[in-house]
């Protein structure tokens, strides 16, 4: 079958319909009700599986080889309900706890951001509180939206509420853009979070930052939350809250490569609403970032 062929199903992997027998999956949510801005996140996991058809076994920088040791599957898409988000997170949250408890690492294909939140609750239950590496224009720590409490912009808030999180190990990198206030920033700081503004990393490697966080968070179960805005709308074009000035995409690479040795417990790519990216770029770089995640989960061998 040449790769353009057959059912889109992440990286051509095989479908399943349970997690048994799997170390790691690959998981849709096609939800963006959470979204304040731009919508259409609810055709990223489609838009990131039909871009991932190029995808190789083999990664060529890193000598990673996945699928030497690793049983991987796509799970499909979890049937959210598109008119309630409240339903919606108890069915996310249910979803991934059999996937956890078969110890299989989801990695998810969003859907908006709000998506993190029901995971963090299924890991939290799994492993107690997670370290946090997020990757983001936006801290996505508002106290509300419109007076909502969940919403796209508040997973993390509402994750420090509810100890699903270790704040001394979250690590938040390529904030920027615009804001209502000068100390909009400053919660996540006060909570213990690091935070690495774009502006301060422009040009750089990011790969010293990276040993600084792995060597602080350690063997902490650590989720990597990755919200595809926070790479530079040159590239990344296709999401609902675009802001300039933004990270490139060998520093995203370097961050997800960076995650080698810690004990990942699970990661997403959020954001990407391909309607407004008609090159398909957007979803080509998630697809290529999921099976980076995937590249360095514990296990992965090198040869
Ligand atoms: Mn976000
Ligand atoms: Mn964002």
């Amino acid at each position: 079958m040449p790769r353009f062929g057959g059912i889109a199903s992440m990286m051509r992997l095989p479908v399943a319909s349970a997690p048994v027998g799997l170390n790691a999956a690959f998981i849709g949510i096609p939800l963006d009700i959470g979204t304040s801005h731009r919508p259409g996140a609810r055709f990223g996991p489609r838009q990131i599986r039909a871009e991932s058809s190029l995808i190789r076994p083999y990664n060529m920088a890193t000598s990673a080889a996945p699928f030497d040791t690793l049983q991987v599957a796509d799970l499909g898409d979890v049937p959210i309900n598109t008119y309630s988000l409240e339903k919606s997170l108890a069915i996310i949250t249910a979803f991934y706890e059999p996937v956890l408890a078969a110890n299989c690492i989801p990695l998810t294909l969003g859907g908006d951001h709000t998506i993190a939140l029901p995971i963090l609750r299924a890991m939290a239950t799994k492993h107690g509180p997670v370290a946090l590496v997020h990757v983001d224009a936006h801290a996505d720590v508002n106290a509300d939206m419109f007076g909502e409490r969940i919403a796209h912009g508040t997973p993390f808030r509402r994750a420090v509420e509810e100890d699903l999180l270790d704040c001394h190990k979250v690590f938040q990198i390529g904030l920027r853009g615009s804001g209502y206030a000068s100390d909009d920033f400053d919660w996540p700081r006060q909570q213990g979070f690091t935070l690495v503004p774009a502006h301060e990393v422009w040009y750089q490697s990011l790969a010293p930052l990276m040993a600084k966080i792995r060597a602080h968070i350690g063997n902490t179960p650590c989720y990597l939350s990755f919200d595809i805005d926070g790479i530079d709308p040159a590239y990344a074009g296709g999401t609902g809250t675009p802001e300039i000035g933004g990270l490139s995409v060998p520093q995203a690479l370097e961050i997800i490569r960076g995650c080698h040795g810690l004990n990942l417990v699970g990661g997403d790519l959020v954001e990407v609403s391909p309607a407004y990216d008609t090159s398909g770029n957007t979803a080509l770089l998630g697809a290529n970032l999921l099976y980076e995640m995937l590249c360095v989960l514990p296990g992965v061998t090198r040869r």
